[in-house]
């Protein structure tokens, strides 16, 4: 029955835009396909960000625009009702990267416990995800990382401010029976990233999967970090919650490991990392009694792949234990067309002010800007729709 889910039914895929919002995507795409506007968006995104320049209106009424939900939670509200009415749910991505203040921190943890509860409370069935980073300073993270767990050891009152955010949203989600995603970012904090998850897991997924963490699947060392994870769940009675992706980005870590003349964490080919995120998939599906799976990618074969393992492993009740997600604004021929297959299927909603978008955005753009990447699917796809829709 699923192996004959159609993943290229273009009305359904785009039902929930109008012709003048398809064709705006359309352009910007086109825009996108070449590199030096993306070097220009970058400069300009610099500029905003160091001087706050007037820049803004350009980039919100363009990438932000078709990558965001909006300004404010209101705007991204209103998304999250729109997109239910194709039995999409949402993860709900208050986006705040690159900060460095203590009340900056606390401030984007009240905001972020603020949605859960919101969520909860007015569109249960849907999700948040958090980006650590925006909990604590990057350089005390990388500081910190790889030091000795549990938090008794590396006691500083600093980490216990830190560690207590995680937890507050941890519980938080728990009460109001929201699931929350960790974002997984550089591998120079992944460590203490992955410490404090798993004992946030250990804690709040007894019964199922309230907290996410994600592995980064061009990672050389989370196949066997997934053994591990399954280990431990088995052992300690909780269901894993694991959002695989490839991983976002390459380029910085290959840079990285060269400048401190190590070995590259990340796998030499993309074939290897695909191998590799299928592999993941497969272990993940098959251990379904102690993991719950979150596949969050835009590619069709692995989105293929993952559906045959929820067969050859007869899931029982699969969309509580497989779910799949794609990022606002791309491959909704995959979203809309698993949700319409009766497949957990969300969307991520990032959304907050401008200036504070910015580097997702960028990431969004440099993943959009390659001809034989994301841009050509996206646009033969909106191509598609948009023929049908004259024909
Ligand atoms: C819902 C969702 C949530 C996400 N959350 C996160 C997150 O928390 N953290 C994060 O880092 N990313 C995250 N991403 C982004 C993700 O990691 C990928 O960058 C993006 O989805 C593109 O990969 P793909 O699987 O969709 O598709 P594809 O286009 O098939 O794969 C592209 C990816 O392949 C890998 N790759 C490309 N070339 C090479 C090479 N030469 N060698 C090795 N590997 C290569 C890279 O990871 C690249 O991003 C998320 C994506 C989605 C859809």
């Amino acid at each position: 029955m699923k192996n004959s889910i159609n993943l290229g039914d273009l009305k359904k895929a785009f039902a929930y835009k109008s012709n003048i919002e398809l064709r705006y995507s359309y352009y910007i795409f086109k825009v996108l396909q070449y590199p030096r506007i993306l070097k220009l968006l970058s400069a300009s995104a610099n500029g905003i960000l160091k001087h706050k320049l007037p820049l803004k209106f350009m980039i919100k009424n363009t990438v932000f625009k078709i990558f965001c939900a909006g300004e404010t939670i209101e705007e991204a509200f209103s998304l999250i009702k729109l997109l239910d009415k194709y039995h999409v749910r949402s993860v709900l991505d208050y986006v705040s990267e690159g900060e460095k203040t203590d009340v900056v921190f606390e401030r984007n943890t009240n905001i972020i416990a603020e949605n859960i509860v919101k969520l909860g409370k007015e569109a249960p069935g849907n999700y948040v995800s958090v980006k650590l980073s925006g909990l604590e300073d990057t350089i005390y993270l990388e500081s910190i990382n790889g030091k000795q767990f549990p938090i008794e050891v590396i006691a500083p009152f600093r980490f216990q401010k830190f560690y207590n955010r995680i937890d507050l949203l941890c519980k938080t989600a728990r009460e109001n029976n929201v699931v929350v995603y960790f974002d997984a970012e550089d591998r120079c904090m992944q460590d203490i990233f992955d410490a404090i998850i798993e004992s946030m897991m250990e804690k709040y997924n007894k019964e199922d999967a309230i907290v996410f963490n994600t592995l980064q699947m061009y990672l050389k060392d989370r196949l066997d970090y997934i053994d591990f994870l399954i280990q431990e769940a088995t052992e300690k009675k909780y269901i894993s919650g694991i959002k695989l992706v490839r991983g976002a980005y390459v380029e910085k870590e290959r840079r990285l490991a060269y400048l401190e003349n190590r070995n590259s964490p990340v796998y030499d080919t993309k074939p290897q990392t695909d191998n590799a995120f299928n592999a993941a998939a497969d272990k993940c599906i098959k251990s379904n009694t102690v993991v719950s799976t979150c596949i969050a990618t835009h590619n069709d074969e692995s989105t293929l792949h993952a559906i045959n393992c929820i067969e050859k492993y007869a899931v029982e009740n699969h969309q509580r234990k497989v779910r799949f997600s794609q990022l606002f604004g791309m491959s909704d021929n995959l979203t809309f067309n698993l949700a319409a297959n009766g497949f957990n299927a969300s969307k991520y909603l990032p959304y907050g002010e401008v200036q504070k978008a910015i580097p997702y955005l960028i990431r969004r753009s440099e993943e959009n800007s390659s001809m034989d990447g994301q841009v050509s699917r996206e646009l033969l796809q909106l191509e598609g729709e948009l023929q049908r829709r004259s024909s």
